[in-house]
């Protein structure tokens, strides 16, 4: 019997699952397919890597990783579909391939909701192919002006990097603040002023309705009837898993792929590790798509030690993120809302700790981070801070409500 793995998508959960059996397993042959043309990277460093250049973090396990661990590595490798009866997978340019045991980790695409968004010209920023070709343009100066759809995590990130290449941006969102899905209106403002000082237009409630054009993107069409004009126009409406090849194949989806607490499908010998699968939040144990770096690497984790005959469950995904290249450090973890706001703000710092029956459900920092760490570990341990609530928000390093969070 075939006792290959493979793993399709060499993203941070595709590579994370090869490298983690490697560790244990020399001999096991693992395959990993990838439809894109580079070594693995990882996206959040993307941005970082067209502005300096640097791709040590991009190519975050080194460009020889594959052959480093004996991996028989396959870019520009698309899978078209799947058949767990025969175990194959059949691929774009016709030839199918049989595995053994199977890793999905074909991570998340761009969620495209706005008419329009495949015309020739439309760019997004949801991968590095697709970032490529958006960053080209604008150094063979092509691109001045950019109107990026969508002010979420994806869309602020690359409105800051435009911004840092000269290009002038234009941001519409439909709700009423950026990236509501991470910030409260209080955190969101702070970004929203960052992102408008450096000189990018922001308007809120303001749907774009479809991006014109026949062949060739023209301009976008606001809900108002008002027709936006620029050198590059930039979907950033969302994400979402990339199950459409799973389609008929019997594994079980539904916004993500589904899977237990570790990592299995329906289906015997197939796992899904990443933005991909819908997961049980840490906090809340809701289901649902946790689509950042840290879930997709533990995920990984958990898929590999099935892989070697380990039971590992899954400890739970977690909602978090953080901003680079904006002037002021912000941290969003958990919930943006509790029964109970504890607020401090000054001299360009804000600190917000959401409770919930006494404990952490979530927080919001701007201006100064440090503290994250210890009210995070607070909020994990669903630990009562009714004791030493008014001490909270002066997190001063060696108070002894400090240990609190440590133990
Ligand atoms: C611009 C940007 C900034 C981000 N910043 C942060 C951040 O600061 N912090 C954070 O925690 N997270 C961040 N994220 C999210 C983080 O990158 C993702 O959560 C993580 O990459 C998920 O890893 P993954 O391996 O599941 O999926 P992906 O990284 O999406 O990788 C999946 C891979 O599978 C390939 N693939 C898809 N379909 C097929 C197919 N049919 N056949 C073969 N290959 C296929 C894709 O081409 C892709 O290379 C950011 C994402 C982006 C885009």
């Amino acid at each position: 019997m075939e006792s290959r793995i493979v793993i399709v998508g060499a993203g941070p959960a595709g590579i994370t699952v090869a490298e983690t059996v490697r560790e244990r397993d020399r001999d096991v042959d693992i395959t990993i397919l990838s439809s894109e043309p580079f070594p693995p990277y990882a996206p959040p460093a993307m941005a970082d890597y067209f502005l300096t250049g640097r791709d040590s973090t991009l190519f975050w396990k080194g460009r020889d990783i594959c052959e480093r661990l004996k991996l028989e590595y396959r870019a520009n490798t698309r899978v078209k579909s799947l058949a767990p009866k025969t175990r194959e997978l059949s691929l774009t340019d016709g030839s199918v391939l049989s595995y053994g045991r199977l890793v999905i980790a074909t991570g998340s695409g761009l969620y495209a909701p706005v008419t329009g968004h495949d015309l020739q010209g439309v760019y997004n920023f949801k991968s590095l192919s697709a970032a490529k070709q958006l960053v080209d343009g604008v150094r063979a100066g092509q691109i001045r002006r950019a109107i990026i759809v969508g002010a979420g995590f994806i869309g602020v990130e690359l409105a800051l990097l435009l911004q840092d290449l000269n290009v002038a941006v234009t941001m519409i969102e439909m709700q009423d603040r950026l990236m509501s899905r991470m910030l409260e209106p209080e955190t969101a403002e702070i970004v929203a002023e960052n992102v408008r000082a450096r000189g990018a237009e922001v308007r809120f409630d303001t749907r774009g309705e479809a991006f014109l054009g026949d062949h060739d993107v023209t301009g976008v069409k606001l809900e108002s009837g008002e027709v936006l004009h620029a050198d590059a126009y930039i979907a950033a409406t969302g994400v979402k898993p990339v199950i459409e090849w799973l389609e008929g194949s019997g594994v079980e989806t539904s916004w993500g792929v589904i899977v237990d607490d570790l990592q299995r499908t329906n289906i015997p010998g197939i796992y899904a590790a990443g933005d991909v699968a819908e997961t049980r939040d840490r906090m809340t144990s809701e289901r649902y798509m946790h689509a950042i770096f840290p879930n997709a690497v533990a995920q990984a984790r958990v898929v590999a030690h099935g892989l070697l005959g380990f039971e590992l469950p899954y400890e739970g995904a977690e909602t978090m993120n953080s901003l680079k290249h904006l002037g002021v450090e912000v941290m969003a973890v958990g919930a943006q809302s509790g029964e109970e706001t504890l607020r401090w703000r000054k001299h360009g710092v804000l600190r917000k700790l959401f409770l919930t029956d006494g404990r952490i459900v979530g927080f919001r920092l701007a201006g100064d981070i440090r503290a994250a760490g210890v009210y995070r570990s607070l909020m994990l341990r669903r630990v009562d801070v009714t004791p030493f609530r008014d001490h909270l928000l002066d997190p001063r390093p060696g108070a002894a409500w400090f240990s609190s969070a440590v133990v």
